[in-house]
């Protein structure tokens, strides 16, 4: 994601995004966001969505129950949003399973925080990672979503 597009999450939401500036040993946060531009309003949609759904639970943003972004990436194709929402360094996990592959990955602390990013999540698959336009899952050497024009671009890029 671009710099200013990144700068704009920071800002707006600076106690999800605490991490924002952390060196790499810290956090994986120093990476920024790993994805496309295509989903920064998403991004930014989920962002104020769990803000929203924080100060409604009642939790106080000066502590360490208000959710913290740990990770924001592609993986398989899709968003991947991780938060926690404890103090303790023990962050909950599920197992994911995409085909033939298994992975853990962090969950929010509280159900209805996990339900907006789940839902996001799944939305990030109809739309195109690289433009915003409306895109289609993509399997092939690796995964993707992507609108027909980003899609052919790429399509010829590898030739
Ligand atoms: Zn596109």
């Amino acid at each position: 994601m671009n710099e200013q597009n990144t700068q704009m999450l920071y800002q707006d939401f600076p106690a999800l995004y605490r991490d924002a500036g952390k060196s790499m040993k810290e956090t994986c946060m120093c990476w920024g966001f790993s994805c496309g531009d295509g989903w920064y309003p998403l991004v930014y949609q989920l962002s104020a969505q769990i803000e929203v759904e924080a100060q409604r639970l009642g939790l106080d943003p000066q502590t360490e129950a208000w959710p913290r972004a740990l990770q924001v990436k592609e993986k398989f194709g899709t968003l991947r949003f991780y938060v926690s929402m404890d103090d303790s360094s023990e962050h909950r996990y599920t197992l994911e399973q995409f085909g033939q592959m298994k992975s853990l990955r962090p969950v929010a602390g509280i159900e209805s925080v996990q339900a907006l990013i789940s839902e996001a999540e799944e939305k990030s698959a109809t739309i195109c990672e690289h433009c915003g336009a409306p895109g289609t899952f993509r399997q092939g050497g690796w995964c993707r979503t992507l609108c027909e024009d980003c899609e052919t671009k790429y399509q010829m890029d590898r030739r």
